[in-house]
């Protein structure tokens, strides 16, 4: 692909989000939440986990803690045996925890709808903190930045950025704000079901033409 102007590249990412759009209009967030409270602890238990195995997790751990003082209460222990199978789960338990010490001790336990407070709550980074805001308050605070967004947006060259930190910076200047949480999703769910690590299915891919597939081995290129 030739060197891309800044219009032209803007130009291309409308027709990737056109076609993303069309080919996954049902994206949304794939750990199962029925409140804001459930989405923080959700994400929090994410973190180097799958969304399927975090939501076996959940089904029953939602169920015998509800509110932020049950969290906040209960023998941690406890919380790491019902929590073990996420893997990291020591940490994630006294993370838990604490933040939920912090919303009941400072917001009425509550989850407060704003980056700066979420991201005062013990082990809520910008991720976690923009998985809330977008999903649980539709809030277009930010893009988040996972595994999956990270290596498509590298692929699809709309980024050269090495850190989340910074690749969101760039997607927030790239993509209308009003988008940001769902464009996420899209990426998340084409890495999921079309552009793995590994085996990218080029071939089959709906934005093959508008990809420029940085990094991507030739034998896998194999539609161009
Ligand atoms: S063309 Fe290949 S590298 Fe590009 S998004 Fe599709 S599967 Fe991924």
């Amino acid at each position: 692909m030739p060197r891309e102007t800044g219009q032209t590249k803007a130009a291309r990412l409308k027709k990737i989000i056109t076609a993303l759009d069309r080919t996954y209009p049902e994206a949304h967030c794939e750990l199962d939440h029925r409140s804001p409270l459930e989405l923080l602890i959700a994400t929090i238990l994410s973190a180097q986990c799958t969304d399927k195995r975090v939501n076996i997790v959940t089904a029953e751990f939602f169920k015998k803690y509800r509110s932020a003082a049950d969290y906040a209460n209960a023998p941690l222990a406890e919380l790491e045996q019902a929590i073990r199978t996420t893997g990291f789960f020591r940490n994630k338990a006294k993370n838990i925890q604490a933040c939920c010490r912090k919303l009941v001790g400072q917001h009425n336990g509550q989850v407060p709808r704003t980056m700066e407070e979420l991201t005062h709550l013990d082990g809520v980074g910008r991720k976690t903190a923009n998985v809330v805001l977008g999903n649980a308050f539709g809030i277009n605070a930010g893009v988040v930045v996972d595994t999956h967004v990270a290596r498509l947006s590298h692929r699809l060259g709309l980024t050269k950025q090495t850190t989340p930190e910074k690749i969101e910076q760039e997607l927030m200047a790239l993509v209308p704000q009003e988008q940001w949480t769902l464009f996420s999703h899209w990426l998340i769910w084409h890495g999921r079901r079309r552009c793995a690590a590994r085996r990218p299915d080029c071939k089959e891919c709906e934005v093959n033409k508008l990809c420029p597939k940085i990094g991507v081995e030739q034998r896998r290129r194999n539609s161009e």
